[in-house]
């Protein structure tokens, strides 16, 4: 069976873009790869946070891995710093790339653009994110659009690896699982779950009101037909997509229901659609969230990667020298 790596960072609280774009495609996969789901906190830290609530973001994320139906006996879910290789293959990963081709990530630019202090970590987050993927011999890494360079890189860094020093890791296939989810606020810019504006995005535990009210504020373009035209309309084509993937319905059909009736009630159809789509997931969660469940799934989700990732991380210090004969 091909393995499959994906992580997502505890960084909030999970968006409906990481959803439609990430992890409701999760549970179809797990059908027919052995999965490894990755709750990155060492990648959250590239940025600052609260300890007490990322320790509270790493335990939702959990539970929403399981609330939208990953089954535990059959992926694996644990948290990247239970794990020390992913930390100790990330240096030697470093020690592979140059600082040219980092500077040049988009996520580094967009989250270092304009800040003070911006932390090494915020540079060094992909070779971080290429030791995550190799320690495992990853086939696939599914992921949203955003990442697409990302993983571009760490096939390089791989294959840098294997020639420099000796041929051990797979270079992995990249799927992309869908269209990117664009801010509420301002359809130029990704939806992002560390959005300081938090009227930009849906989070998976929005309750009703709040759905509602972000979806009727959601920007939109100057007319008031329903049309999909991503050049010129950007925003309803962005609201388009999330009705179409939440009711997985052709945009099409979802324009001619919608010809001559305008923003408002194609709006609050989609804030009910939403609703209706997050209101089962909500349930679930919080039902492993108050549980004993999350704990015991990530102290066995730990002890699986941990042996899983001995292998790969001897091979790479051997290869390196790092390993005292
Ligand atoms: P952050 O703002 O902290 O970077 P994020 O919302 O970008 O948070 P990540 O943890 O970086 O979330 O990414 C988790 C997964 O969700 C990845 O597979 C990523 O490609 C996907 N993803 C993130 N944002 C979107 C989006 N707007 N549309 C579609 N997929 C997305
Ligand atoms: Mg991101």
């Amino acid at each position: 069976m091909k393995k499959i790596f994906s992580g997502i960072q505890p960084s909030g609280t999970l968006t409906i873009g990481n959803y439609l774009g990430a992890m409701k495609h999760f549970v179809d996969l797990q059908h027919d790869y052995e999965c490894m789901f990755c709750i990155v906190d060492q990648h959250a830290i590239t940025v600052p946070q609260d300890p007490d609530e990322l320790r509270d973001h790493k335990r939702k994320l959990a539970a929403l891995y399981m609330a939208v139906g990953l089954d535990v006996n059959k992926s694996t879910i644990f948290i990247q710093s239970e794990v020390p290789a992913h930390a100790q293959l990330a240096w030697m990963m470093q020690c592979v790339s140059y600082i040219g081709e980092l500077e040049r990530m988009t996520q580094f630019k967009d989250k270092s653009e304009g800040k003070n202090g911006v932390s090494a970590g915020l540079l060094t987050y992909p070779p971080l994110m290429a030791a995550d993927i190799l320690l495992y011999g990853t086939d696939i890494v599914p992921v949203g659009d955003d990442q697409r360079q990302h993983l571009e890189l760490t096939r390089t860094l791989a294959d840098r690896f294997n020639r420099q020093y000796a041929d051990i890791f797979t270079l992995p296939e990249t799927k992309i699982l869908g269209r990117r989810i664009m801010s509420l606020q301002n359809p130029e810019k990704k939806m992002s779950k560390s959005d300081a504006n938090t009227k930009g995005f849906i989070s998976m535990l929005d309750d009703e009101k709040t759905i509602t009210k972000k979806i009727k504020s959601a920007v939109t373009d100057s007319d008031q037909d329903v049309r999909f035209d991503v050049e010129n309309k950007p925003a309803i084509s962005n609201l388009l997509t999330i009705y179409s993937l939440l009711s997985t319905q052709e945009v099409s059909s979802i324009e001619k229901e919608y010809e001559g009736k305008g923003y408002g009630a194609f709006k609050s159809d989609l804030a009910e659609l939403t609703v209706s789509v997050l209101t089962p997931i909500q349930k679930r969660f919080y039902e492993l969230y108050e549980s004993d469940e999350v704990d015991n799934v990530l102290d066995a989700g730990s002890d699986t990667a941990n042996k899983q990732a001995r292998t790969l991380l001897q091979k790479a210090e051997e290869a390196m020298g790092l390993h005292r004969t």
